[in-house]
């Protein structure tokens, strides 16, 4: 048994002897079985190629699960609507930072992926005659921004759990092969070239290869970089970092969505409902801040506008709790019976994650990490992109990356709710489609006898890892170095402590300690490789936005409070030297064109808030 200590020296060649591995041969191998990967899969065993999916937790626990208001189409069930109007939208919702051809072809080719859902039996909410039920959310409009649209088709408030549990009976009905608990550790690349993915079965320890001509990406977000997340503690970005160590870039990781309310400490969601029910945040102080910040709409103001007054105040030493780092969401005011009928769920979850009593007692709140716009730069085919040789569209041969983990980029800098949910199935189709029109299905090419030595080296290393500091201690800095210094609230002062900071976690991730050796449902080695895969995406993050003096969708800074077209209209990329730990900034125009002649390409407009 290899046994390297902490010092990051590897074994020459490792592979085959300290760690035996199984090969598998598969046509396309999916990471991730939420709904992008699923989705994908069906369309790849559909078109009869042999496709396995690895996913490190069951299918259905997957995060998709959580999403609760709905998925986004033009069906026109509720009203008026035209994929034109979704698009305007989408674009404007981006800030002007979204690729107009994928967001053409996403809204366009949002009715038919909501209505092959429909077939497969995803049980929709109804309308008096039948059709598709839809509700409006925010910044979903009609006749380019004015009326309001019903397009948000919705199963009650279960549509991600409706979509998912539908999408893995339809993946197996195909016959698709599924490695459940099977941890993902990196890609296997040659020559430029992806070959396939490094697994770790996590209930018995054994290696696993999986070679395949295609490799499609569909790991989530990696809202775990922060302290407080909506998103699931397995959102960790695995197949982000797995690009990272490929020698690849990420794509706009300086634009994350934060909610204003999530439960403190769980990261919980408490939704915008409770305030349009009455309820409203107060500081240490009891004062009800918000009239200070905005005084007509007051707590109902925009998300990102109650974010950064709630970051604000916890910054100026009015936060509430031992460590005033966070602000009291009132609901005790409201009548009981109101509570009951409008609120069940919100009352149950403060209740079960804060130990509140709603009626009783203030919310302990703190502005939360929701979405991650950034991620794997792809085209619309969902194939990866990397900048090469002056072409900063080059297709990674044999790589694929779809839904949060992606940055297709149709979310620019601002995600609009529901438009996550349309763009896992549409482009998780779309992946599936690639894969079908591009696999000529040869067997599989001998890979070089060292290649899976630099996978193996790492894990190796973190396994033996001896150093001083616990991996929950160094994870808990890295969370609390985001959530307040790369949160709402950016100045280049904070920003340029962040990222000291977050590079000193970095520099002592060399000094991590794992106590338990065994490969046998070891959950200290996980989380730290898990940890190890978070905090790569963190420093680039933090560096991105550092990078980009400007405001523009959801990286707000005070310093840069206007959107600058002239010089920041195009997409960060970011590689990081897990060695070195040095990161590398790039960038890549913005597709100022649409996809079809059917639509004129949208000039950017001011910002109104
Ligand atoms: C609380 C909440 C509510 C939301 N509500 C909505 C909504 O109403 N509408 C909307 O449009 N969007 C919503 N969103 C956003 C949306 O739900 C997510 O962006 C989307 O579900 C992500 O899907 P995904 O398939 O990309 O990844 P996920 O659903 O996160 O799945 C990731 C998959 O990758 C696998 N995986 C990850 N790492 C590894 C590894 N190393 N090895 C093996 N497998 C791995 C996991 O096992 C999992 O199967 C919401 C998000 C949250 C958090």
């Amino acid at each position: 048994m290899a046994t390297n200590g902490s010092n990051g020296a590897t074994a020459p060649s490792i592979n085959g002897k300290a760690y035996p591995i199984t090969e598998h041969k598969y046509d396309v191998v999916v990471v991730g079985a939420g709904g992008a990967g699923l989705r994908a899969v069906v369309g790849c065993s559909q078109a009869g190629l042999r496709t396995a999916c690895i996913t490190k937790v069951f299918p259905t626990r997957s995060h998709t699960v959580a999403a609760q208001g709905g998925v986004a189409a033009s069906l026109g069930n509720m009203g008026e609507d035209d994929w034109r109007w979704h698009m305007y939208d989408t674009v404007k919702g981006s800030d002007w930072l979204g690729d107009q051809d994928a967001i053409e072809y996403m809204v366009r080719n949002a009715p038919a992926a909501v209505y092959e859902l429909e077939h497969w039996g995803v049980p929709f909410s109804r309308t008096e005659d039948g059709k598709i039920y839809q509700r409006p959310f925010g910044g979903m409009t009609t006749h380019f921004g004015k009326g309001i649209a019903q397009r948000t088709c919705a199963a009650a408030d279960r549509t991600g759990h409706a979509m998912l549990h539908t999408m893995y009976g339809a993946a197996l009905k195909h016959r698709a092969e599924f490695f459940v608990e099977y941890f993902a550790l990196d890609l296997i690349m040659e020559g430029g070239a992806c070959r396939g993915v490094i697994a770790l079965k996590l209930d018995d320890g054994t290696l696993h290869a999986f070679r395949s001509h295609k490799t499609v990406l569909a790991t989530g977000g990696y809202g775990r970089a922060y302290f407080s997340a909506t998103s699931a503690h397995t959102c960790t970005g695995d197949g982000n970092a797995m690009v990272l160590r490929a020698g690849l870039a990420l794509q706009d990781m300086e634009f994350v969505q934060f909610h204003p309310t999530g439960i403190y400490g769980s990261g919980c969601l408490i939704t915008e409902g409770s305030r349009g029910e009455g309820g409203y945040l107060v500081n240490a102080a009891g004062e009800r801040f918000m009239e200070r910040y905005a005084p007509s709409a007051k707590d109902l103001a925009s998300r990102d506008v109650v974010s950064r007054s709630m970051t604000i105040e916890i910054r100026e030493g009015r936060g509430v709790g031992k460590n005033k780092d966070h602000i009291y969401l009132h609901l005790d005011h409201l009548d009981p019976k109101v509570l009951a009928e409008r609120l069940p769920g919100i009352s149950e979850s403060a209740m079960i994650f804060a130990g509140v009593d709603v009626t009783k007692e203030p919310i302990p709140v703190i502005p939360t990490v929701h979405y991650n716009m950034g991620g794997i730069p792809t085209n619309f085919h969902g194939e990866v992109l990397t900048k090469a040789g002056g072409n900063p569209d080059q297709v990674v041969p044999g790589l694929l990356a779809v839904g949060e983990a992606a940055c297709v980029s149709v979310h620019g800098a601002n995600r609009l709710g529901s438009n996550s949910l349309i763009d896992l199935v549409v482009f998780g189709r779309a992946a599936g489609a690639r894969c079908a029109e591009t696999i000529d299905k040869r067997g599989h090419d001998d890979l070089p006898g060292d290649a899976y030595d630099a996978a193996l080296g790492r894990l190796d290393t973190l396994r033996h890892a001896s150093g001083s500091t616990p991996t929950a201690k160094l994870r808990l800095e890295m969370q609390k170095v985001m959530q307040s210094n790369c949160a709402v609230f950016r100045t280049g002062e904070v920003l340029a402590e962040g990222k000291e900071l977050i590079h000193q976690v970095w520099q002592t991730s060399a000094d991590l300690k794992v106590t338990d050796r065994s490969l046998i449902w070891n959950s200290d080695l996980i989380e730290t490789l898990e940890f190890d895969n978070l905090i790569a995406q963190a420093v680039v993050t933090m560096e991105a936005a550092a990078n980009r003096t400007e405001s523009r969708g959801a990286h707000a800074r005070e310093d840069f409070p206007d959107r600058d077209d002239a010089n920041w209209m195009k997409h960060t990329l970011l590689w990081a030297d897990p060695v070195k730990k040095s990161v590398t900034i790039d960038y890549r125009p913005v597709h100022t064109y649409t996809l079809s002649n059917d639509v004129e390409y949208i000039e950017p407009k001011k910002r109104v808030y």
